[in-house]
């Protein structure tokens, strides 16, 4: 891990995100994130803040509101009704900024309780808003992890997340789950990985030998 690490943050750089401290605003982002991209999910929550000012009056407003207002980011239903279950059971008015303040397996185990929150979502909320102990593992990071040798294929994400953390030093968690993420996404992509082009193929069991080009007779 030290060595992936090392070659992670020669190519990426080590990247620097300070905690936002507002989780709330988090957990509604990171359900708007499922199933589409960044720009599309930024679009939603923007339309959403707008539309209703606060979450008290998204929780509030007709369903058929809130599905419009986040059409932009898909499965609009699914994520109306979810985003209003979570708001209806977190307390009058809607706020998780104690989350920060309190101890992270206590954190954890609230945002679990959470109507469809999975161990992902809260090691987003908990990592980004909080800057607390934790590394979301997400499909990227799960198949760069599991091709590096580092992270078992095959078991649920909750164990994933597990390994993860073991395998972390404190205060490497963004770090490390933004450059595999990155990595995911640019060079150890699903389908065909780029293996001749990767800087951390030496260290990688999953490495796909070079193609030989074959001659003409
Ligand atoms: S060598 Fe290939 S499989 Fe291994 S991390 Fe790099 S791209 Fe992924």
């Amino acid at each position: 891990m030290r060595a992936i690490r090392a070659r992670l943050a020669r190519l990426y750089g080590v990247p620097q995100a300070p905690p936002h401290g507002r989780p709330l605003d988090e957990l509604m982002l990171t359900v708007l994130s499922q199933s589409t991209n960044d720009g599309n999910r930024d679009l939603a929550f923007a339309r959403l803040r707008e539309r209703f000012g606060s979450w008290a009056a998204v929780r509030d407003a007709p369903l058929a509101e809130v599905e419009e207002a986040i059409r932009p980011g898909g499965i609009s239903r699914m994520k109306s009704r979810r985003i209003q279950e979570i708001l209806r059971s977190i307390g009058d008015p809607p706020d998780l900024g104690w989350l920060c303040r309190a101890p992270v397996d206590e954190a954890r185990a609230y945002l679990l309780s959470l109507p469809g929150v999975g161990r992902k979502t809260a090691a987003c909320v908990l990592l980004f808003a909080c800057g607390a102990r934790d590394v979301p593992v997400d499909t990227h990071v799960a198949r760069v992890g599991g091709r590096l040798g580092l992270l078992s294929s095959g078991v649920p994400f909750e164990r994933l997340h597990e390994q993860m953390l073991a395998l972390t030093p404190p205060g490497a968690e963004l770090e490390l789950h933004l450059n595999l993420l990155r990595h995911g996404r640019r060079t150890c992509v699903a389908r065909v990985p780029r293996c001749q082009e990767c800087a951390l193929a030496r260290l990688c069991p999953s490495r796909r030998p070079a193609v030989s080009r074959r001659t003409r007779t």
